[in-house]
């Protein structure tokens, strides 16, 4: 039974996701292409443009009520706009009006932030499902984010809410690419672990793995300066997420993406650094816990969102992103 599908688009810097979602989750088609992120901006939308032929292929796209669009941002979803950092060509473009009229000019379209969408995620089928307050992140090469307060997901005016990346936790820190300084992701990210590491006389194994999964294996045989590279990243983690929930009150942070994927190499280190940064009675039971939603949390993320319309549950505010057909 499926009788009310959306189609979702997970837009990044190295590949274009698309699927057709049901109801409960289930991905029932999916299309991909790479992502020809060093072209022009005309071919990258020819490449999205192929994803959804792919999707109005289907037979079930008849049942298809609705588009969401997850991209890496900065997106602008009040102009349905996007200028994502690693596809230079796409500045202030126009994606919501292209896939619009790609998907046959019937149906609405809703676009959220890459970070955004993982927080729909979480919060309709991952680890944040029953929490009406909570932070989901992810880490891997960069670090982003989204919010889920008061029980709905909380994009923002332009669809970026949550960037926990690029909160300051170190004043006089390294400059970081957004022009900041000392931002959470140039701490935290997957290469600045392993640049981290490398630069204290960490060496990889006889693998040669360079990578923050490089250093997650040495961390866990019990190299000291790999365990101090994800320590130091815990801080930068733990700092971001304390700041978050005495700001808006929230009562899980969930932490996914490929750093994630080191466990208890980050976790434990992030569970002791919070009991630091967290310490008013308001914010100290806070726990955090691994995102669940795996691979598939940007299409999720993106289906969540472009359905939230009619379910508040869990919910975009009506209109967020929209372009109505
Ligand atoms: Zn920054």
């Amino acid at each position: 039974m499926h009788s009310e599908l959306v189609a979702a688009l997970d837009i990044g810097g190295t590949k274009i996701a698309g699927a057709l979602v049901d109801g409960a989750g289930g991905i029932l088609v999916r299309a991909q292409r790479p992502t020809p992120a060093g072209e022009s901006g005309e071919t990258v939308a020819r490449a999205v443009e192929a994803v959804l032929a792919e999707l109005t292929a289907s037979p079930l796209w008849p049942d298809v009520r609705a588009v969401g669009i997850g991209s890496a941002g900065p997106v602008d979803a009040s102009a349905g706009t996007v200028s994502p950092v690693n596809v230079p060509a796409w500045r202030n473009f126009p994606l919501v009006e292209r896939v619009h009229r790609a998907a046959g000019g019937r149906l609405p379209v809703r676009l959220v932030g890459d970070g955004v969408a993982i927080a729909a995620a979480e919060h309709w089928l991952g680890a944040a499902r029953g929490h009406d307050n909570a932070l989901c992140m992810v880490v891997s090469t960069g670090v982003g984010g989204g919010l889920v307060l008061g029980g709905r997901l909380h994009p923002g005016p332009t669809g970026n809410a949550g960037h926990i990346g690029h909160i300051s936790v170190d004043l006089d820190g390294e400059r970081c690419p957004c022009g900041g300084r000392g931002c959470v992701e140039r701490i935290a990210s997957g290469p600045h672990i392993a640049r981290r590491a490398l630069e204290n006389g960490w060496r990889p194994g006889p693998d040669g793995d360079t990578t923050a999964a490089g250093v997650a294996a040495a961390a866990r045989a019990g190299d000291p300066v790999a365990l101090a590279s994800f320590e130091r990243a815990a801080q930068a983690l733990a700092a971001g997420i304390a700041a978050t929930a005495t700001l808006v009150e929230i009562d899980i942070a969930v932490v996914g993406g490929g750093v994630a994927g080191a466990g208890d190499v980050l976790f434990t280190p992030l569970r002791r650094a919070l009991r630091d940064y967290a310490t008013l009675s308001f914010v100290r039971d806070l726990s955090v816990a691994p995102a669940r939603t795996g691979t598939d949390a940007g299409l999720l993320g993106a289906a969540a969102a472009a359905t939230a319309h009619r379910d508040p549950h869990p919910g975009l505010p009506a209109g967020v992103g929209g372009l109505t057909g």
